[in-house]
């Protein structure tokens, strides 16, 4: 598969704010890339690098091959959404999406017929004379994704474009959106600090933190396989095992990640005998939160560390869980669902920048 983007040794300083620090990465065609990473780690900066937006203060950003680096923003095939998505209130929805097409001198039948193809493509036909006032926010949203694709770029950008959404509505609409890339097959680059979101969308997801990537894999990898501490606390609920209490309970040296959902709680008497396969440790419950679909148990183990257990309320009789506040417990996990962090890490490996991070 060919590169789409290409960044090299991508840095943007302002004075002393390392925004992005030394970027290598390669996007491929097609592919639903993901930035995640929490509030200042860069994210929007390396959009507006790759937009031409801003101007680097080191290295070279390649799009389709070719080093765009000193363009302006309009002489690359890119095209960006925000998460104020900036569509005109006073056009219909069909003369924002033609806006663009108007711009650039597209005769009148054409841009007609584009509009409606790119609103038929974000599930909007029959809604071209509709004002955005008339819309609700997820359409809204759709407007502007339409209007971004009308224009039929390589690359679509879009920064955390639902972040103004209701959960729900976030929801169905991460699901349209990989179903509309998927159809339309344009790479699309995804910023978000949301890790339900960037699990959910995207063929691979970097995860950044200082202006670097922490760590750059599949949703799979990077929640089965965290390559560091930040990763694993960011994506998902990390549970770490370290120093005196991994060898305690591990019986190893070393810095270890057990997810929630892999530990069982049982009563102490209940609890298997610790052996090769099987870790046990004992605590008290510290605290139960009923989520719904699942219920969190906060347990403070003896070994003098705290672990957060998940279960599946798959049956009605969750109030065993909930009246277990304050009781001692033992918990049981299988080694093999251990994640050793800094050591090797098994499956195979996304990219040289995985490598290095
Ligand atoms: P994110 O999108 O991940 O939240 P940003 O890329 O917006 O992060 O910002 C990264 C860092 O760069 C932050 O510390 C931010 O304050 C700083 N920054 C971004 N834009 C500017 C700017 N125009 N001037 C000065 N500092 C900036
Ligand atoms: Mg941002």
């Amino acid at each position: 598969m060919s590169t789409a983007i290409e960044l090299r040794g991508l840095s943007k300083h302002f004075g002393e704010v390392r925004a992005v620090d030394g970027l290598d990465l390669e996007i491929a065609d097609g592919e639903f890339f993901s930035m995640l990473g929490p509030s200042g780690s860069g994210k929007t900066t390396v959009l507006r690098l790759i937009a031409g937006f801003e101007q680097p203060t080191n290295g070279t950003i390649t799009l389709g091959g070719e080093d765009v680096s000193g363009r302006p923003s309009f002489a690359r095939d890119v095209n960006t959404v925000f998460q104020d998505y900036a569509i005109f209130p006073h056009m219909s929805v069909r003369q924002n999406v033609e806006y663009g097409l108007r711009v650039k001198r597209v005769p009148r039948a054409e841009r007609r017929k584009r509009a409606e193809h790119a609103l038929e493509t974000v599930r909007l036909a029959g809604y071209d004379d509709r004002r955005p006032h008339q819309l609700s926010g997820g359409q809204r949203q759709r407007v502007a994704l339409a209007r971004a694709l009308v224009n039929r770029p390589k690359v679509l950008l879009l920064d955390e474009p639902l972040g103004a959404l209701d959960l729900q509505l976030r929801r169905e609409m991460q699901i349209e959106l990989k179903e509309i890339q998927r159809d339309v097959g344009i790479t699309f680059v995804f910023v978000t600090h949301d890790q339900e979101e960037a699990l959910t969308m995207s063929d691979r997801i970097a995860v950044f933190n200082n202006g670097r990537i922490e760590q750059l894999a599949t949703p799979v990898q990077l929640y089965e396989h965290p390559a560091s501490a930040f990763v694993a606390g960011f994506v998902g609920t990390s549970n770490l095992l370290q120093g005196e209490v991994a060898e305690q309970l591990v019986g190893a040296e070393g810095t270890f990640v057990i997810r929630p959902e892999k530990v069982t709680m049982t009563a102490p008497e209940a609890a298997p005998a610790a052996g090769d396969g099987t870790c046990v440790a004992r605590g008290v419950v510290r605290e139960v939160v009923y989520l719904g679909a699942t219920t969190h148990s906060v347990v403070d183990l003896d070994a003098g560390v705290t672990l957060t257990v998940s279960h599946q309320n798959a049956d009605k009789t969750i109030d065993a869980a909930l009246e277990r506040r304050d009781h001692p417990v033992a918990l049981v996990w299988q080694r093999d669902n251990l994640v050793p962090l800094g050591g090797p890490r098994p499956g195979p490996v996304a990219s040289p920048e995985e490598e290095r991070a």
